[in-house]
């Protein structure tokens, strides 16, 4: 059986370029010193992605190794963190920076919007003894990207380093981690880079680096450990054996990537017409505001579960979309259009799969998904 479309916010098609690239040849990472350079490679194209000067790394594992690699490297038992939360991933921040023990402080947003930067300044003003502050790009379960050139730069009024969890976002939404001045941005293989899941990625401002290296008790942690990583090219020294094959398949999506200069334009342009669709046909999209560029999450309509839903656009149409977890669990169905996804024809037999499905189960449509999305 032909393995079905995925246009599930992540993992994502994986093009064949980048799946040739990982039958490379394999070599000893650790004493070919070529590999170094190649490694940095990908760091210095990863800065070009990013828009920043600061250092990069690449870290073996999935996306949230990068969270708690921040959490664990930056944060001292009793330092405080200020958590911003406006959604599932938002939240689960603030548990990452307690295991390390970190002092949470939520300063929580509306579930549907993106965060008020307004409001955030304000609080800022009377609180802003903290110094961590921890947030989210694109809240991918409900489908809300938060404004982090706003945001990024008022924390760092304060000299509050930034940590910003930009899994879902980075390579379909504008990110200048230099000019919005964040300290440390992360991003994962999977989403909007189109490559296999298992790697992390991250930028560690000057500051962000200060507070890793001057710290008072130790980071009980190796592989969260980000200061092992401080003199790696000059050392020749890598903390473990590096993923040959995810590097090289990584290191051809990043360039894909950077070659691709319509994409944050069609990224905007494909989610802008999804919504069109979706509003003119009578259902209901998750936010009220702050719309992703890379996700779309609706509500199921009334005359659907998710199960049945997912299994027709699954066995029917061999298409695989999104459902959702915590609190959103059956309540939503997310369209992942990011990276090797986010191109008309893919998202054009999704939404008329979709209105198939909807019709034979009597959903009421005003008008079609797909003629809708055709016409924005
Ligand atoms: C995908 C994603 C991660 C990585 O988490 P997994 O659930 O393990 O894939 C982290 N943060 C965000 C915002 C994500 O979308």
């Amino acid at each position: 059986m032909k393995k079905p479309l995925l246009m599930t916010p992540g993992p994502t098609y994986v093009s064949e370029e980048v799946r040739m690239a990982m039958a490379g040849t394999i070599t000893n990472p650790d004493l070919d010193l070529s590999f170094y350079d190649f490694y940095r490679t990908i760091c210095q194209d990863i800065q070009q992605l990013l828009d920043t000067k600061d250092d990069t790394l690449i870290l073996s594992g999935e996306g949230i190794l990068g969270l708690e690699a921040a959490c664990a490297s930056l944060i001292e038992p009793g330092d405080k963190v200020l958590c911003l939360d406006n959604g599932i991933f938002g939240k689960g921040f603030g548990d990452f920076a307690k295991i390390y023990g970190g002092k949470i402080t939520y300063f929580k947003g509306d579930y549907k919007r993106g965060i008020d930067s307004q409001q955030l300044k304000d609080f800022l003003e009377k609180n802003h003894d903290f110094k961590i502050a921890t947030l989210v790009h694109c809240e991918t379960p409900s489908g809300i990207t938060n404004p982090i050139d706003q945001i990024c730069p008022l924390l760092d009024t304060y000299g509050i380093i930034s940590v910003v969890d930009a899994v879902s976002s980075v390579g379909g939404e504008e990110v200048h981690v230099d000019d919005a001045k964040i300290d440390i941005l992360l991003g994962g293989s999977q989403k909007c880079l189109s490559a296999p899941p298992g790697l992390t990625f991250l930028s560690i401002s000057p500051r962000a680096w200060n507070k890793i290296l001057n710290r008072t008790m130790k980071i009980k942690s190796f592989y969260c450990n980000l200061a092992v990583w401080k003199s790696w090219y000059e050392d020749k020294w890598f903390p473990y054996t590096q993923p040959v094959s995810d590097l090289y398949g990584f290191a051809t999506a990043v360039k894909r990537c950077l070659k691709d200069e319509d994409k944050l334009k069609r990224h905007a342009r494909i989610a802008h017409a999804v919504r069109k669709a979706i509003q003119a046909s009578g259902l209901e999209l998750y936010p009220y505001s702050g719309f992703s560029n890379t996700v779309t999450t609706i509500q199921i309509p009334k005359g659907i579960n998710f199960k049945t839903l997912f299994n027709e656009m699954l066995h029917d149409k061999n298409i695989m979309i999104g459902g959702a977890f915590d609190f959103l669990e059956n309540r939503v169905f997310r369209i992942g259009h990011m990276g090797e996804n986010c191109y008309e024809d893919k998202v054009l037999v999704t939404l008329k799969a979709l209105e198939d499905i909807l019709r034979k189960h009597d959903v009421p449509l005003k008008e079609s998904l797909y003629e809708v999305f055709l016409d924005n």
